[in-house]
Parts: C-alpha cells; sequence; structure tokens
C-alpha cells in the first residue's frame, strides 16, 4: 500500500459516511488467524469479521476455488443456468438436511427473503387472510439494516429516522416461551430467531427454550425460522447452533461463513412445502447464485467439514472458556458463550479494553457497550490460542 494507516484514517474520516466506528486499525494484508497493518505491525484476529472467515483468512481451498473460478466465468445471472449453481444446490441441502434452497448475497438479502417466503407461505398454504400475516421476532434481535431487518428490531437506535416500518410485527422476550406461546395468533406465520444472539452480546436462550419453542410453532402451524447467520456453520462449536437441542428449523438463514469470508453468499434453505411458494417472477438477485459464489461456497462447506471446525470450536471453546472464567477481577459480570463464541460482559464500558488489546496485538470489537466478543477464526492453533489467553489475561487480570 502506498498510503499509511493514518492517511487512510484521514481518507475515511474526509469521504465516509460515518455509519461505522472502527478500531483505529487498518488491514492491509491476512492470512489465517492473522492480519497487518500497512507499517508491517502483525494482529490476531479475535472477530473473524462477525464470524465471516471462521475459515480463517484466504484459506487456500477457498481462494484456488476462487481463482479457477474467476479464470472460467464470473455471473451469468439466473436468465440461464451456471454450471455452479446445481452442485451448490446439492451441498447444501445434504449439509443442512432439507429439501431446497434459494441463494442471495448478504445476510439482510436472506432474512428478507425468509420473511416473503414465511409471508406467502401464509397466504397459500395456511390460508392467512390477505395482508394479515404476522412475524414474532425476539427483543435483543439483529438480522441486519435493510428496512424489514430493521422492522424487526427491538433497539431504537437501529430504527430512528427510518419509519415507517413493516406492519405485521410483534416482539416478544428473547427466550420466554410463554411469551412465544400468548403471541401467537390465528395470523401468526413464524416465529424468526436468533438460537444464539451474536450483536447482542452472545446471549443465549435458557436451556430447552429452542426445543420448547420449536414444538410450539409445529402445535400452531407457525414457522420456526433460525437465523444462523452468525452463529451457525461451526461457530457454536456445532454445525448449526440449533444442533445444541436437536432441532431442525423449518427454514433456516445462513450467511457469512458460507462464502469463507471470501465471496458474499447467504441463503435460505427449507422443504419443498415451503420454500415450494416462490414461482418464477416472485424474488430474485442479479448476483445470487452466481458461479464465482457458488463455487466459493462449495469449498468453504469442504473446508468446514474436512478440518472439523465444528468440533475444533466446541474443543477449543471449552477450553478458552475455561481460562476466561479463571480471570479475578471484580468488573468483569459473566463470561458467556458456547465453542468459540464466546462474550465477556464487563460492568463498564468495553471500548476501553478492546483498545488495550489492540495494543497487545489483538484485535476484538466491543458489542452492545459493555461486551467484549472473542471469536477467533475457528482454524486458530492451540499455541497461538494460548498466546491470546495470556494477553487476555493481561488486560483483563
Ligand atoms: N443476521 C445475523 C444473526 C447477523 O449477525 C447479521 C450480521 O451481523 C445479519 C443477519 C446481517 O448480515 P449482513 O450484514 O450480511 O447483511
Amino acid at each position: 500500500s502506498t498510503f499509511t494507516s493514518q492517511e487512510i484514517i484521514d481518507q475515511t474520516q474526509e469521504y465516509g459516511a460515518k455509519n461505522y466506528h472502527p478500531l483505529p486499525i487498518v488491514i492491509s494484508k491476512a492470512e489465517g488467524v492473522w492480519v497487518e497493518d500497512p507499517e508491517g505491525n502483525r494482529y490476531m484476529d479475535m472477530l473473524s469479521a462477525y464470524s465471516a472467515v471462521n475459515q480463517g483468512h484466504r484459506h487456500p481451498k477457498i481462494i484456488q476455488a476462487l481463482q479457477e473460478q474467476a479464470n472460467r466465468v464470473t455471473l451469468t445471472s439466473r436468465a440461464f443456468h451456471n454450471d455452479q449453481l446445481g452442485p451448490w444446490y446439492e451441498k447444501i441441502c445434504k449439509i443442512t438436511n432439507k429439501e431446497m434452497a434459494l441463494p442471495m448475497n448478504t445476510g439482510a438479502e436472506a432474512v428478507e427473503t425468509a420473511i416473503k417466503a414465511t409471508r406467502r407461505w401464509a397466504y397459500d398454504v395456511k390460508k392467512v387472510p390477505e395482508d394479515q400475516a404476522e412475524i414474532i421476532a425476539c427483543t435483543g434481535n439483529f438480522h441486519g439494516r435493510t428496512m424489514t431487518a430493521v422492522s424487526l428490531s427491538s433497539e431504537l437506535e437501529y430504527k430512528r429516522g427510518f419509519g415507517p416500518m413493516l406492519p405485521g410485527i410483534k416482539i416478544i422476550p428473547y427466550g420466554d416461551a410463554q411469551a412465544l406461546r400468548e403471541a401467537i395468533n390465528e395470523n401468526t406465520a413464524g416465529f424468526l430467531l436468533e438460537p444464539i444472539q451474536g450483536e447482542a452480546g452472545i446471549v443465549m436462550p435458557p436451556e430447552g427454550f429452542l426445543k420448547e419453542a420449536y414444538e410450539i410453532c409445529q402445535e400452531e402451524n407457525v414457522l420456526f425460522i433460525a437465523d444462523e447467520i452468525q452463529a451457525g456453520l461451526g461457530r457454536s462449536g456445532k454445525m448449526f447452533a440449533c444442533d445444541w437441542e436437536d432441532v431442525s428449523p423449518d427454514m433456516l438463514i445462513l450467511g457469512k461463513a458460507l462464502g469463507g469470508g471470501v465471496f458474499p453468499i447467504s441463503c435460505v434453505v427449507a422443504n419443498k412445502d415451503v420454500l415450494g411458494v416462490f414461482n418464477p417472477g416472485s424474488h430474485g438477485s442479479t448476483f445470487g447464485g452466481n458461479p464465482l459464489a457458488c463455487a466459493v461456497s462449495v469449498a468453504s462447506l469442504e473446508v468446514i467439514e474436512e478440518e472439523k471446525l465444528a468440533e475444533r470450536s466446541l474443543e477449543l471453546g471449552n477450553y478458552m472458556m475455561k481460562e476466561l472464567q479463571s480471570i479475578d477481577n471484580p468488573k468483569i459480570k459473566e463470561v458467556r458463550g458456547k465453542g468459540l463464541f464466546i462474550g465477556v460482559e464487563m460492568t463498564e464500558p468495553a471500548r476501553g479494553y478492546c483498545e488495550q488489546l489492540k495494543e497487545k496485538g489483538l484485535l476484538c470489537k466491543e458489542t452492545h457497550e459493555n461486551v467484549i466478543r472473542f471469536a477467533p477464526p475457528l482454524v486458530i492453533e492451540e499455541q497461538d490460542l494460548d498466546w491470546a489467553i495470556t494477553q487476555i489475561k493481561d488486560v483483563l487480570g
């Protein structure tokens, strides 16, 4: 890079919309769990781009798939078939044990897709009266930044100045099965939740909630929709966070690590009785299902399977959790999580701690003011994790 970190930060300050508040670090190179700034300083990535790089930065197998596909064909649009989409469909359906998939690009778009499918299912299959369908979502949710996603949100800062919001949404307290029961009526189409809430600060529902909520949805003919964009694909120590309670959602929303941090791809998977509601003309995306994304995604999924990243996350996560829980500091309110998806909640804002960790060579980001999120790429080596834990103990101990 011909620019220094400070010059790049200044350009960003000058010309960029102020919709983010990044730590003052510029990344110009990355490999595995390590990233480097233009001055050559090395840091360990403890965020993994919000779990999009579970496979590690620039995983060689994924980069190879990208390069080989880039040399053949990158975009056809869905006006024609492309030779990478079929194999990708089969792969994602086998991994999720579902019958049908619909590819999009970003997480928020996949959430949009899930909501559209749910509403149409309500009218066409459940026979809810026109325009009366309701979706139930949870307090503290994060489903993205589009109008639908912010309409689902209970966070005023995500919604302020963006009204009017999408109607037909009810919010219940996260993890409250009784509230779910009470919120359901004959027009309820679906219940949307994150099996672990990432952006809320690694918040887990009470044990048994996923199973109970799923059973309630079954009884009431309501779709159980799991947004596993952040918690899925190995992050929580299982392939999907719903696996923790042996729940197979009616609809599964995936993104982030689905493209290995190399190329954006997201999707919705479900059985034919649900995703079958789409017909030509009802939904789509110019880039959705493009051959470059599909080739990268198949390789990204193969890496998760071949390198047993879910098992790795579970084992290393249990170890890291114990180490973090052993830190004696009255300012630590709670250490929680599953697998290498760990939140440390402080009794005061976490930003200062993240800045100190950065000085120690560890890149973390505060989430929801008081929580430090630790989510390294799942390919992390034990000795690298030990080094990270030592730095964390120095800062938090
Ligand atoms: N859903 C969940 C659970 C997420 O964590 C995120 C991103 O953080 C999204 C949806 C939105 O994904 P994207 O930023 O790709 O639109």
